[in-house]
């Protein structure tokens, strides 16, 4: 068991939340019970995901994709505010973190996407360190793209010569298809993300750097359940990941 306050402090300090610049709040969004010894982790903070929150009696939910987004309507209408109403209903304390759990070095989602696949990272660079660098297996783009479906259980979208030999890579997770000029100017082989754009085809052809899209949940799925590892280790906390796929 361990207190919000606590847990919450730490985590801040963990994910060096606090030199971000991000589209959303990062650390505790919804306040409930003061005392956690059951998590609940997802990728988003949906009803899906809460709702089996409140089946597994869980105190507290973390997630990468929370609420309260830059632009978005704060008005807590519809099923904006159903979401809300459970949590609070429930007591249910509602943690997200989203650019600091894209970065970290070791519970990250581009880390955690590199320990998947067996890439060697060797630089994080560009905005707030979130393009990462390194080297996977020597192979092609197929190859690559298969490997990608074996572990993620999803198709990817692979924008380049089948055959070209790709080893070095650069990634980042999610939808961070504009980070694909900074990719070409590291001048790696390809660039993983999750989302795509239509200007990406033809840029993977006229630059020669192929570009993958292997899904931004499918991409995400990792970090948060590597920092839900990091939390049962850190404070006996029973953590648990709970899927709610999306094809997106
Ligand atoms: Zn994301």
């Amino acid at each position: 068991m361990v207190q919000v306050d606590q847990l919450s402090e730490y985590t801040a300090q963990f994910l060096n939340v606090r030199q971000f610049r991000d589209y959303a709040p990062n650390g505790l969004q919804v306040a409930g019970r003061s005392q956690v010894s059951k998590v609940v982790a997802g990728v988003s903070a949906n009803r899906l995901l809460i709702e089996a929150a409140i089946e597994q009696q869980a105190d507290a939910i973390v997630v990468h994709h929370g609420f309260f987004w830059k632009n978005e309507d704060p008005c807590l209408t519809g099923w904006r505010r159903e979401r809300i109403r459970l949590l609070l209903q429930h007591d249910i304390n509602l943690f997200a973190y989203h650019l600091p759990l894209d970065a970290h070095p070791e519970v990250g989602n581009n880390a955690q996407l590199a320990l998947q696949m067996g890439w060697q990272t060797t630089a994080q660079t560009g905005e707030q360190g979130l393009l990462h660098l390194g080297t996977g297996p020597q192979c092609t783009l197929a190859e690559l793209g298969e490997a990608l479906q074996r572990r993620l259980q999803r198709e990817p979208l692979l924008l380049g010569d089948p055959q070209q030999a790709v080893q070095r890579l650069a990634w980042c997770t999610g939808g961070a298809q504009g980070y694909f000029e900074d990719a070409i100017a590291a001048g790696v082989d390809a660039f993983i993300t999750g989302e795509v754009s239509e200007r990406m085809a033809d840029m993977a052809r006229e630059s020669g750097v192929a570009f993958v899209s292997a899904g931004h949940y499918a991409t995400e799925q990792y970090g948060v359940q590597a920092l839900a590892a990091h939390w049962s280790a850190q404070f006996g906390v029973d953590c648990r990941f709970v899927a709610v796929p999306n094809p997106v």
